[in-house]
Parts: C-alpha cells; sequence; structure tokens
C-alpha cells in the first residue's frame, strides 16, 4: 500500500465556482487564472472542469502549449507576457494573448515577424508598481502598439494591489480611467477580489484566480462564506500511529509540545515535504474522523501529530483531513501566517491526486 496521503481535485466544483462568477460578472468575459499549474490544483488535469471560460491566463508558455496540445482552442492570455524576442515565435504559432508592459516588450513586438495579428494587452501600472507603463506614457506606448501592422486588438489592463483590504480599488481605479480616457479600447481590471467585492471594475473582461478554487481572496474564509464557492481541493491522510503520553511526554522534534496531563496523540501521515506549512504552529486546526483538532508539536517532514483527546473512537486508519471541504485551507493557513494560495500552490509533486 502506498502512503495514505492524497490530494482529490472536485472537478465538479471548480464548474460551481466558474459559474458563480458568471452569475455575479454578468456581461463581462472571463480569464480564468490557471497559473502555477492552476493553483496546485494541476492545469492539465483540471481545465477542461472550467471549459465554460472565455478564455485562459497563466505566465508560462510551456503551459499555454500545453493547454494547445490538450486542445483548448480559445484564447489564452501570457499575464507577464514574454521575456525574448524568440517567444514570439511560439506565441504566433499557438495564437497567443500577450501583455506589454514596458517599453522593452514593445521593441521587441516592433521588430517581431508574426503570421496574423497579434492580440495584446496593455498593461498600466496604476499604482502597485511591478509591472505597467506609467500611466503618462501609456498614450505613446498605445500609438506604437496600434501603428504596428501586425498588432490585432488592444486591451487596457491594470491590476489592483488592495481589492481585498479597506484601502480598496478607487486610487488605482481613478489614475488607470485617467491614464486611458481618450482610448477607446476594451479594459480588463478585477481579480478575484475584485469580482466579489468592486463590481464596478468588471469592465469588459475579469481574472478571477482563487475564487476559483474556493478559497479567499484575503486569506479568511469567513470573508467568502456567503459567496456560494465550494473548495476545488482536498488534502487527506490517515492516522499511522497513536501514543499516549504521560504528564511531562514531549512530541517531535524539539520537544515544542509537552503533555501536562496523560493525553492521547495521533500521527498522520503528511509533513512538510507534501507541503502542509512547516510553521503552524500547536492550535492549528486539523479535521480527524469528523470533528476538528489540533496540530501539536512541530511539523515534520513527512509526519505532523494531533490531539485525540476528544477523539477516543480515533484509532490507526482513522481518516485525516488537513484542509478541504470539511476544513476551509484559509483556516489552515491563517493559523500558520500565511493565505490559501500559498499552500494550494505548495502541495508536493509526491502527493498523488485523485480526480472527482
Ligand atoms: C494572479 C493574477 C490574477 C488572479 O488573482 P486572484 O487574486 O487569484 O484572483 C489576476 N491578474 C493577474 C495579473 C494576476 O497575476
Amino acid at each position: 500500500m502506498p502512503r495514505p496521503i492524497h490530494a482529490t481535485v472536485h472537478l465538479s466544483a471548480l464548474t460551481h465556482n466558474l459559474r458563480q462568477i458568471r452569475q455575479q460578472t454578468r456581461g463581462a468575459k472571463i480569464w480564468s487564472v490557471v497559473k502555477a499549474n492552476a493553483y496546485g490544483h494541476g492545469l492539465g488535469r483540471v481545465w477542461p472542469a472550467l471549459e465554460e471560460t472565455d478564455g485562459f491566463a497563466l505566465l508560462d508558455i510551456d503551459e499555454a502549449i500545453l493547454l494547445r496540445k490538450q486542445g483548448w482552442e480559445g484564447p489564452i492570455l501570457l499575464l507577464e507576457g514574454f521575456f525574448q524576442a524568440q517567444d514570439l515565435a511560439l506565441i504566433d504559432q499557438y495564437r497567443l494573448t500577450t501583455v506589454i508592459h514596458c517599453e522593452h516588450q514593445l521593441q521587441m513586438l516592433q521588430h517581431a515577424q508574426l503570421s496574423q495579428p497579434l492580440d495584446i494587452y496593455l498593461k498600466v501600472n496604476s499604482g502597485m508598481h511591478r509591472l505597467g507603463f506609467m500611466p503618462e506614457d501609456l498614450m505613446a506606448a498605445y500609438h506604437s502598439a496600434r501603428a504596428l501592422p501586425h498588432v490585432g486588438q488592444i486591451t487596457l489592463m491594470t491590476h489592483f494591489a488592495n481589492a481585498d483590504n479597506h484601502l480598496g480599488v478607487e486610487p488605482q481605479l481613478a489614475a488607470f480611467n485617467a491614464a486611458c480616457t481618450d482610448i477607446s479600447a476594451p479594459r480588463c481590471l478585477a481579480n478575484s477580489a475584485a469580482v466579489l467585492w468592486h463590481p464596478h471594475t468588471h469592465a469588459d473582461w475579469v481574472r478571477p484566480g482563487i475564487v476559483l478554487y474556493g478559497a479567499s481572496p484575503t486569506g479568511r474564509w469567513q470573508d467568502i462564506a456567503d459567496a456560494n464557492l465550494r473548495p476545488a481541493m482536498s488534502l487527506n491522510s490517515e492516522i499511522i500511529a497513536i501514543q499516549n503520553m504521560a504528564t511531562g511526554d514531549a512530541i517531535g522534534y524539539g520537544s515544542r509540545y509537552q503533555a501536562n496531563q496523560p493525553q492521547r496523540i495521533g500521527i498522520v501521515a503528511c509533513g512538510y515535504a507534501d507541503g502542509y506549512p512547516r510553521h503552524a504552529p500547536s492550535g492549528t486546526p486539523v479535521w480527524v474522523n469528523g470533528a476538528r483538532t489540533s496540530l501539536l508539536g512541530a511539523v515534520s517532514m513527512d509526519m505532523l501529530a494531533v490531539d485525540l483527546s476528544e477523539l477516543p473512537d480515533a484509532q490507526i486508519g482513522t481518516p485525516v483531513e488537513l484542509w478541504g471541504q470539511n476544513l476551509p485551507v484559509d483556516d489552515v493557513a491563517q493559523s500558520a501566517g500565511t493565505i490559501g494560495y500559498e499552500l494550494l500552490c505548495a502541495v508536493a509533486q509526491r502527493v498523488p491526486v485523485i480526480i472527482r
């Protein structure tokens, strides 16, 4: 028998979440963001569950080629554009749409030889200061791109830094709108948080990522509890040993947890080499045999320990959910000082995946 750990990807949850987003963004087209191997869910196995989307957005040309080879014929957007002039040949061959976020990319585009018009997304730096043309440079960039015979449709794009917090989208929205006023072109602004909480930013195309996978843009599950989204991934394992600790006995590396009364403890086949966060402290929630209990002591490479004081029926072989449909990934992430995004993307290669 293999180690009892496995991840389950729930395809029906992905389809449901996309439909839910569709309802909330009526009129807008949807780029389903599937970068980072579909946020750790496995691009090649999950994209068909999202085929009602209008397009897929990602970063790696290799991931785009995978989608084409597996039969997706609709739009594909490269969110960071290309990195070298020779990438343009693949972009042309596989009919990809590309972001152009800087002068350097624009120059490579100017010298490209393409077999058909290339659709581009001109990215505006409206205040996040990662990628994009400064608002005052947008007009010139637009005119240089528009003058190229091998450029097809141009869409204007920006990305919000604070759609998920109290700073909100207004300063960036104002900067973007001011930069774009004299340009008649489709617009694309909203990430998941803006899809949920800033409907006036939906425009022509939206770019939801994390909500497709049923986790929260804020990292707090309560913030999406009423959004009718379903977790698309569960990480499950089993108890593989029971320890009956006496008062004063310690558990795991560094003896970080010590029993202050006799205590029954379960050892679970899941560790940081599976993608479970090593920094999760004692008290992090774990779902065991239908109830929430607590992680105890340090997470090791292949194992972690849970409290079974209130779970007398738990035995070797008892099922454990590290996160999923009973325990939101955001709750685990929050306890470990991170966000669900990071945990989903970090599920290790060695964890077998079951598709439901
Ligand atoms: C990752 C990404 C998104 C999706 O973000 P979520 O918070 O997961 O919705 C949208 N747009 C761009 C440019 C991105 O890089």
